[in-house]
């Protein structure tokens, strides 16, 4: 079974000491293209070599993260749009709104994230899109500003997965939908059209279910899917075929 992990941070400290064994169990497991997130300029250069190596089982994402807003600077957005702009990087993100971390710059953080998204348009680039108690806004945002794209870690409800739908992005979960109390998840999941659906670690956050506490890394996906298969009452083996190939849709490598 081939497995998909849209959304692991690898360039982190978190995976410094022990990067190749990571990367090593990630396949074993069966992870078979990851689409890594970076968070800063330096994580990013560092990253770009790596997946040029190898384009087909590694992507590369680099954007303003909501989380960096207090730092936000004109340079850091110039940055930003050079290397987006890079031949490696395959989209824009992880970029959106986040109000746990600052709702006292939510102006400037919609401000960051349409510029984002604009120049993933002129780039064709899709974009990651990371909401944490401001799906309303950010959904706004996204209507206001057409792009294409996924919706990084979903939290919304069964209705709020449809308006992201219609405006067709891709619902994706991680370690957070394997939670006993993830209502959310178990719906929007038994309720959509599978062809929405992706699936991401968020390594070396999130773990899931059975090993939360611990460092989560890429070779747990499996365990992801699992929840997912089970939730929507389908074969493992069935999922893993529907998501694969809806990467690669979303990659643009299929129709
Ligand atoms: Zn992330």
């Amino acid at each position: 079974m081939n497995y998909i992990d849209t959304h692991v941070h690898l360039f982190v400290q978190a995976f410094a000491g022990d990067f190749d064994a990571v990367v090593e169990r990630a396949r074993k497991a069966g992870v078979e293209r990851m689409m890594i997130i970076t968070t800063d300029e330096e994580e990013a250069y560092r990253a770009m070599p790596f997946v040029e190596k190898d384009p087909y089982h590694f992507q590369l994402a680099y954007g303003i993260h909501p989380q960096r807003i207090s730092k936000v600077t004109d340079e850091m957005i110039r940055k930003c749009d050079e290397i987006v702009r890079d031949p490696r990087v395959t989209a824009v993100g992880e970029i959106g709104l986040d109000y746990i971390t600052d709702k006292e710059r939510k102006d400037l953080q919609k401000e960051v994230f349409i510029h984002q998204i604009e120049t993933a348009v002129s780039l064709n680039k899709p974009i990651l899109v990371h909401s944490r108690k401001a799906i309303q806004d950010t959904y706004d945002i996204m209507k206001a500003h057409p792009s294409r794209g996924l919706m990084h870690s979903f939290g919304g409800s069964v209705e709020m997965g449809r308006e992201f739908m219609k405006l067709g992005y891709y619902i994706v979960y991680g370690g957070a939908a394997t939670y006993l109390n993830n209502r959310h998840a178990k719906e929007v999941v038994r309720d959509m059209d599978l062809r929405y659906l992706l699936t991401e670690t968020d390594a070396p956050y999130v773990t899931p279910e059975p090993f939360r506490g611990e460092r989560n890394e890429p070779c747990n996906l499996p365990y992801i899917l699992r929840s997912l298969a089970a939730y929507r009452g389908i074969p493992e083996e069935e999922l893993a075929g529907i998501i694969e190939e809806n990467y690669r849709r979303f990659l643009g490598e299929t129709a």
